[in-house]
C-alpha cells in the first residue's frame, strides 16, 4: 500500500470525534504532499526548524502541530506558523508562547503533556504541577494561548494491559482538570494520546487525538 492508501484507510477506521495528526518529521514535502493530495491537513512535527521549512514549502492551509519537547529559545521560530503544541511541560514555556504568539497576533493551542510512562526519559507534568500552573497569578493574563487539554505517550512495551492503564491515566488527569479548571470551557476538550503501536488501544481509553507516523509513512530513516 501507498501512503495515500494507508491514510485513507487509517481515518475512516476512526471513530468520529477522533482526529488524526500525521506525523511527517523526517518526511520530505513530496512524501507529505501524497497524504495531503488525500484531503488529509494535520501534520505534526517535533523539531522547530523542520516545522519552519516544511511550512515554507508546503500548501498554507497545512495545520501545524509541534508534539516534541520545545526548547524555549525555539518557540518564536515555530510561532507564526503552529496551530497546537501538544507538550507544555513548564509555566515558563507557555510564558514564551504566548509572548511570541502576542508578536504574532496570534491565538495558539496548547496541551499540558503528562509524564504517564514509567520510563524515566519522558517528559511530562505530574497533577500537582500541572496545578501549579493553573492556580498561577500570571496564568489568567496569557490572553494568546488557550489550554485546550492534555497529552501523553505511554511505555513502550508490549504489555498491552500497562499501556491501558496509563492511557486510562491520562484520561483521568483530563477529567479531573476538567472538573477543577475548565467545567465552562468547551475549548479544553482534547486527550491526545495514541501513536502507530498503541492507538488502538488509546482510542479505546477515549483519545480525541492520534498522532500517528509509521503507520502512514513508513518505517523512518534517521
Ligand atoms: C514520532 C512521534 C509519534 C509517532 O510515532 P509513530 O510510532 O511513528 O506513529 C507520536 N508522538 C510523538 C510525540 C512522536 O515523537
Amino acid at each position: 500500500m501507498d501512503i495515500a492508501s494507508r491514510i485513507t484507510a487509517l481515518k475512516s477506521s476512526l471513530p468520529k470525534g477522533v482526529r488524526l495528526v500525521a506525523v511527517s518529521k523526517t518526511q520530505p514535502p513530496d512524501r507529505i504532499m501524497e497524504a495531503y493530495r488525500t484531503g488529509h491537513r494535520i501534520y505534526g512535527e517535533n523539531k522547530a526548524q523542520e516545522m519552519v521549512n516544511k511550512h515554507a514549502q508546503l500548501p498554507d492551509d497545512i495545520e501545524w502541530h509541534f508534539i516534541g519537547h520545545l526548547q524555549t529559545n525555539k518557540v518564536a521560530m515555530i510561532a507564526p506558523m503552529v496551530q497546537m503544541v501538544h507538550s507544555i511541560d513548564s509555566l515558563k514555556l507557555l510564558r514564551i508562547i504566548n509572548r511570541e504568539a502576542e508578536k504574532s497576533a496570534r491565538i495558539i493551542r496548547c496541551l499540558l503533556q503528562f509524564h504517564i510512562a514509567t520510563e524515566e526519559s519522558k517528559f511530562g507534568l505530574d497533577m500537582e504541577e500541572a496545578r501549579v500552573i493553573l492556580t498561577s497569578a500570571e496564568y489568567h493574563f496569557f490572553n494568546n494561548i488557550v489550554i485546550s487539554g492534555v497529552m501523553g505517550m505511554a511505555t513502550y512495551t508490549d504489555d498491552q494491559s500497562r499501556v491501558r492503564e496509563e492511557f486510562r491515566t491520562l484520561r483521568n488527569c483530563f477529567e479531573a482538570l476538567k472538573q477543577e479548571f475548565f467545567q465552562n470551557d468547551p475549548e479544553f476538550r482534547e486527550c491526545s494520546m495514541g501513536m502507530t503501536g498503541d492507538y488502538r488501544i488509546a482510542v479505546e481509553e477515549g483519545a480525541t487525538i492520534i498522532r500517528i507516523g509509521s503507520l502512514i509513512f513508513g518505517e523512518r530513516n534517521y
